[in-house]
């Protein structure tokens, strides 16, 4: 009936489908030309004056601010906005229609980003700001979700039976008690007053989500502004996983639309917590009337959980810096004063500080320690020994991030590549043990602490100093000798350079090497006396404000000891501007990487990343004995393979002990598409025919010769196109995991295919001289063929007068498992093998392997000399690497996380229908991404989108396959169970996302 009204009033036919609503009725109303409406149908006995308020309110916020995502009032044709009409009992009902918004609901929207909350912040406060002129009669309104007099719970706390969370909302009611009267001086304006998680709405336009729509003025009342904001931040802190952070970003998001002031910033935390007060008791009350509906109090629980966690301490300085405010007014005249008065004060060591040397020991210009995960003893004692003697003085930088701080006490989560804890706040002074250590002004002692903890600060002093304007701040010193501060009394007067320390040796410092850590607060509030001297990345906002550079105090310029980030924005320019555009950047926000250590990577901050998608740095991203061979040869000689030498013969002997005996001639060269050149050269040499037959999508190639052979890459878009000589297969189609549910003879099928590949090239007048393929080919998406395909193909290609060339450079060299060469797991052996890119760790380096038949067909023709290729330094590195897959046991590590990694992942296909298909061997691994499991159509949206939130997650994969909807999963081989466990939690925590959904 309501349809029929919304045709007969608007003129709009449609069809009704109803949504939720506490009291009134409403409707999606969708017309057959595609549009949408809501339909709101008022509940008996609404006050007309209501509807008028919301309907004056959206007409003035859609002139005043366009842009904003409000709702539009349709009016009739006649010109009215609300009409009445009567309900199936005769009641009359107010009914009036609004354009529908694009988007789902906040609440049911995942993930909530920091960036989509800032956005949130900023269109809330863009609202408020659009609503400060709105005027209505009906504006002052006395209810119960009038924020200003939400202490009504107060004389309603009772039906609260627990007394534990009665007693929290009545320090809740205190706290909002003690800023009522600041609140009642605040301006009042229009609020919407109500944008909890259902009145949001998020649409996933483009890569970035964004807010699409603020609906429902049900609500809207005067009040002050920060009412508004506090209830919409209450919602967005339940449940988010780091309320503070998620509250910073709606805050520093209004306050860049319409600008707070500390006052009101204040007011933010106690105003959020009631209304979550006035939310539990009002479902309470609620719930007492529907005893049945269990539903009212589920819905509690988030709230209460929120209400019983403590506050974070330094929430309202979070909330500050985000904004861009300083901490308070005596923080700002502090940093005002010390910096009038730098210069004066006395020299920490006794002596000027201006001609030190500044020594790196940042993530970019540091390689000590070794391993960024755990800093060895000799590390600690030794920092900076690459560039200075003991007993020179040098300085370290502030804000510099660090990698040696790896003791547990600086990881933040779970994982290895967790979040951690790698920026100095302070400035540090390297010099010999024993010197002393004055006070740069004069002040009391506030605190002394021996910290014993390795990496700790060992001996510790806290000065408290005055400003002559009468404010206080603080001053610490950390790797003290703990018996040069024993004599020190708690609030002892200290002068103007009195000596308080002496520097500690590393048996009693925390095991550094000998050095000052000096550090500013301009509060202790939040902190006390347990200051971290170093901060999250992402927390530097705040901690920069509270612990800024020292500077001044050391009489030295704040530019001289400040460090200075890496430029990730100027680098990616450049490279826009000097290199070609299709040299492609991996994710739409790229990401720069500076240290590596086995299977994680380092960014210039020191957040670390998971490497699941690497497979060159085949035994470990810098390997120490890579390191060390590569060192060691350089300082030797390098040349070519014109010269006797013997690790050319000797990483020779190594690698044919590891093939099949028939294969026991090499040659070395620089890469892998070069490796398949040579490969193809070879066959025709052998052969004296032309042809190649090739799988379709199944081959990689970088140079021009490999590109001939590539179908992925001579059919793409602007590519060569297909040479004449080359014939292609298709690929087994296991990839859509057929032959293995519902085709036990695909192999032989497929392999079947080479005869008419044959047929073909004859009908162009060549003859096959070779079949080449990845073995089990990655770029057609971590295929594994069936059973029994090779075998079929090499028959086929070998009766035709060709050889058959297995390229191994993915899938060689322990990575299956199961087998060091994926050829051996289809039991067959090739007539040429080709490897790369692994075999050299990052060093260039690939190799061709043939039968001493077809290596004298090839060497009757001219000489074959590549001046890298097989260089004394590549054969060593080559031979090394042989090596550690052997001894660290990779091969059996590929087989054990392989397996883990597999079953995990078949566990997330099991419950989302996203994964298509997981297959692979050993660190060779895909899952498949479909939109529909019976088509199998590719999810190709939702893998890009996967991939990137991975990485924002700190894990690196990849994609492959023609759709690209395939997740490509290929390690180092060192990785190790926390890694394997560590992403396949991440991943089942982005699968469900929304963006994930296809
Ligand atoms: N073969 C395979 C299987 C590959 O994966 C690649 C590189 N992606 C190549 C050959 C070409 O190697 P390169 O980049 O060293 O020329």
């Amino acid at each position: 009936m309501w349809a029929e009204v919304l045709r007969s009033h608007w003129g709009i036919g449609a069809t009704l489908q109803p949504l939720d609503g506490e009291y009134d009725l409403n409707y999606l109303a969708k017309s057959p030309e595609g549009d949408a409406y809501v339909l709101k149908v008022m509940r008996p006995g609404c006050d007309p004056a209501l509807i008028d308020m919301q309907i004056q309110a959206l007409a003035h916020v859609a002139k005043a601010a366009p842009a904003l995502p409000l709702p539009r009032v349709l009016q009739t044709p006649e010109g009215v906005s609300v009409i009445t009409a009567p309900d199936g009992d005769g009641n009359l009902r107010l009914v009036w229609v609004q354009q529908a918004l694009a988007g789902q609901c906040y609440a049911t929207f995942s993930p909530h980003s920091q960036s989509l909350i800032q956005d949130l912040g900023a269109k809330s406060g863009g609202l408020a700001a659009a609503m400060r002129e709105f005027t209505h009669p009906g504006l002052m309104r006395d209810f119960k979700w009038n924020p200003v007099q939400a202490d009504w719970i107060k004389s309603n706390i009772d039906v609260i039976k627990d007394p534990a969370r009665r007693k929290r909302l009545l320090e809740v009611c205190a706290a909002f008690t003690a800023i009522k009267s600041a609140l009642t001086t605040l301006p009042v304006q229009a609020i919407h007053n109500d944008l909890n998680d259902y009145n949001i709405l998020v649409d996933l336009a483009g890569d970035a989500p964004c807010i699409s729509g603020l609906i429902d003025l049900g609500d809207i009342c005067a009040a002050p502004r920060i009412c508004d904001l506090a209830t919409a931040a209450a919602y967005v802190v339940l449940d988010h996983p780091t309320p503070q952070t998620a509250l910073c970003a709606i805050v520093s998001g209004y306050h860049a639309t319409n600008p707070l002031t500390e006052a009101e910033i204040d007011m933010l935390w106690p105003l959020l917590q009631m209304r979550l007060a006035v939310s539990v008791v009002n479902s309470t009350l609620m719930a007492r009337k529907n005893p049945d509906d269990p539903y009212i109090t589920i819905s509690q629980a988030p709230a209460w959980r929120f209400l019983e966690t403590p506050v974070d301490a330094l929430l309202r300085f979070r909330l500050r810096t985000a904004c861009g405010l300083p901490l308070d007014n005596p923080a700002a005249r502090v940093a005002q004063w010390l910096d009038t008065a730098r210069g004066g004060f006395a020299e920490v060591i006794g002596e000027t500080l201006t001609d030190a040397p500044m020594g790196a020991l940042s993530v970019e210009a540091a390689t000590n320690p070794r391993d960024p995960f755990e800093i060895t003893d000799a590390e600690a004692a030794s920092l900076g020994a690459d560039q200075f003697e003991p007993s020179d003085i040098w300085l370290g930088y502030y804000g510099e991030p660090r990698l040696i701080y790896t003791a547990p006490a600086f990881r933040k989560g779970q994982w290895k590549a967790s979040n951690r804890r790698t920026v100095h706040l302070g400035v540090d002074v390297f010099a010999p043990a024993g010197r002393e250590i004055c006070a740069p002004m004069a002040g009391t002692v506030a605190f002394t602490e021996n910290r014993t903890g390795r990496l700790d600060y060992g001996g510790m002093v806290i000065l408290r100093h005055e400003t002559p304007q009468g404010d206080i701040f603080h001053t610490m010193y950390g790797h003290l000798d703990p018996d040069s501060i024993a004599h020190l009394q708690d609030a002892q007067r200290i002068e103007h350079g009195e000596v308080i320390a002496a520097l500690g040796a590393d048996d009693c410092n925390g095991g550094w090497a000998p050095h000052l850590h000096f550090q500013l607060a301009l509060t202790l509030d939040g902190m006390g006396t347990d200051w971290p001297g170093v901060a999250d990345p992402d927390e530097l906002d705040v901690w920069g404000a509270i612990c800024p550079n020292p500077a001044a105090l050391l009489n030295l310029p704040d530019a001289h000891v400040a460090h200075v980030a890496p430029d990730a924005v100027g680098v990616l320019a450049t490279r826009q501007a000097h290199f070609g555009s299709n040299l492609v950047l991996s994710y739409t926000d790229p990401v720069m990487l500076l240290r590596g250590w086995r299977h994680h990577l380092f960014d210039a901050w020191g957040r670390p990343y998971l490497d699941a998608y690497n497979n060159v740095p085949h035994v470990g991203h810098a390997h120490p004995r890579i390191q060390a061979v590569v060192a060691d040869q350089l300082k030797r000689m390098n040349s070519n393979t014109r010269y006797l030498h013997p690790a050319q013969t000797a990483f020779a002997e190594k690698l044919l002990a590891k093939l099949p005996p028939a294969l026991s001639v090499c040659w070395f060269v620089n890469s892998g598409s070069e490796a398949n050149e040579l490969a193809l050269r070879l066959a025709r040499a052998a052969t004296g025919a032309r042809g190649i037959v090739t799988p379709d999508h199944g081959y990689h190639g970088n140079t021009t010769g490999a590109i001939d052979i590539s179908a992925y890459k001579f059919n793409a878009p602007g590519g060569v196109g297909q040479p004449d000589w080359v014939e292609l297969v298709d690929l087994p189609d296991d990839y859509r995991g057929a032959h293995r549910r519902d085709n036990p003879d695909s192999g032989a099928r497929y392999a079947a295919q080479v005869d008419a590949a044959v047929a073909r090239l004859a009908d162009k007048g060549h003859k096959p001289a070779a079949f080449i393929a990845e073995t089990f080919p990655s770029v057609g998406g971590q295929i594994i063929p069936p059973p029994g395909y090779l075998g079929g193909v090499y028959r086929r290609i070998r009766a035709a007068g060709g050889v058959c060339i297995a390229d191994e450079v993915q899938t060689g060299l322990g990575r299956l498992g199961s087998h060091y060469f994926a050829f051996e797991a289809q039991g067959v052996q090739p007539d040429i093998v080709v490897l790369g890119k692994p075999i050299g760790n990052g060093h260039p380096l690939g190799v061709v392997i043939t039968t001493p038949d077809i290596a004298a067909a090839f060497s009757k023709g001219p000489e074959f000399f590549s001046t890298f290729g097989g260089s004394t330094l590549s054969c060593r590195v080559g031979a090394t690497l042989l090596d550690i897959v052997d001894e660290e046991g990779l091969m059996q590590n590929a087989k054990a996380m392989g397996a883990r990694l597999k079953e995990g992942l078949e566990q997330l296909a099991a419950k989302t229908p996203l994964i298509g298909d997981v297959r692979g061997m050993g660190l060779f691994i895909g899952a498949e991404l479909v939109t529909d499991q019976t088509t199998r159509a590719p999810a190709t949206r939702a893998a890009s989108y996967i991939v990137n939130r991975m990485k924002e997650e700190r894990i690196l994969m990849g994609r492959e396959g023609p759709h690209d909807n395939i997740l490509k999963i290929r390690p180092p081989l060192t990785i190790d169970a926390d890694g394997i466990e560590m992403l396949l939690d991440r991943l089942g925590a982005v699968l469900s996302e929304t963006g994930a959904q296809p």
